[in-house]
């Protein structure tokens, strides 16, 4: 069966289920955005690509950003980053300030909230808050080849007014030292990396480079060595659900990253970069009806990390 077929199968299958869970209300330009939105792409590492519903509407990605600030980061400071964010799954919802005070300020992983605001911390050093966004900005759109990827300043403001979780974490880390610039600019750099608005295809085609060994579709640019590749993947698998993380390697079987924007970007290594969205999120914050599309698309393939 081709991937088209597969897609279009996931499709139709997952219609009974669109509008499952509710949308994030916490981010009041998250909750305006419609329930039974539903959309999935697929593009494989040749470069095919495959996608069905509303899978070319941009939607906010918030913390999928996070594996994309990551691989900048990284890229600045190299195993540098990991004095200053740990790689072990936190087992906590993705907002939780308790481990901080146990390990003096080194969030667990890159992915929760915490995690992802020190990697936003690196890339703002020695930089204007503006140059470090217009960085990111510049990287999304490359490696979706695609310049009408954006930052949607309505959601960016939203989030700067009612992140108030995100204020605590982001001090509390500056008193441990852990911060090193103003917290309200660490803070804007990190907002805006969460509004940035793509579709499920310029998504998908984001993530090609992690499932392509570190390179664009076929023998295209090398965007991090093939190591990188396996690592940033290997992070996705363990910490890209938050204390969901076992349950969406047990039902999907691949490394992935959601958003609380409902969307979520899996990798099946040397095969496809794969995206889906639908806004309504279960208990935990992950997408509900995203991750069963994964699901039956994993089963449907048969691709899997674990053999
Ligand atoms: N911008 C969101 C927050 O910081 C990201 C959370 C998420 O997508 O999981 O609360």
């Amino acid at each position: 069966m081709s991937i088209s077929a597969i897609v279009q199968d996931v499709y139709e299958e997952m219609r009974p289920h669109f509008g499952e869970g509710k949308v994030a209300d916490y981010i009041p330009a998250l909750a305006r955005v419609p329930l039974d939105k539903f959309g999935i792409a697929v593009v494989t590492t040749d470069g095919e690509t495959a996608f069905a519903g509303d899978a070319l509407e941009p939607f906010s990605i918030q913390s999928v950003s996070k594996v994309f600030t990551l691989t900048l980061a990284l890229g600045r400071v190299g195993s540098g980053l990991w004095k200053r964010v740990g790689r072990e799954p936190s087992g906590d919802p993705f907002n939780s300030i308790v481990q901080l005070e146990h390990e003096h300020g080194i969030p667990r992983n890159p992915f929760i909230n915490a995690g992802a605001i020190v990697t936003a911390d690196v890339l703002l050093a020695g930089h204007q808050p503006r140059e470090t966004l217009g960085e990111i900005l510049q990287f999304m759109r490359y490696i979706s080849q695609d310049d009408t990827v954006y930052m949607d300043e309505d959601v960016a403001r939203s989030e700067q007014a009612t992140g108030f979780r995100n204020a605590a974490l982001a001090n509390y880390m500056r008193g441990y030292g852990n911060i090193t610039n103003p917290v309200e600019k660490t803070l804007g750099v990190y907002f805006h990396q969460c509004s940035i608005a793509m579709s499920c295809l310029q998504l998908a085609w984001a993530g090609q480079f992690l499932a392509n060994g570190g390179k664009l579709p076929g023998n295209g640019p090398r965007i991090v060595s093939a190591e990188r590749a396996r690592r940033i993947n290997a992070l996705m698998l363990t910490c890209g659900h938050y204390d969901a993380s076992g349950d969406f390697a047990f039902r999907v079987g691949l490394p992935g990253k959601s958003g609380v924007g409902g969307g979520i970007m899996a990798v099946a290594p040397g095969k496809a970069s794969i995206a889906v969205w639908s806004p309504g999120l279960n208990e935990i914050g992950n997408s509900a009806a995203g991750t069963r599309a994964l699901e039956l698309f994993a089963k449907k393939t048969g691709w899997s990390v674990f053999g």
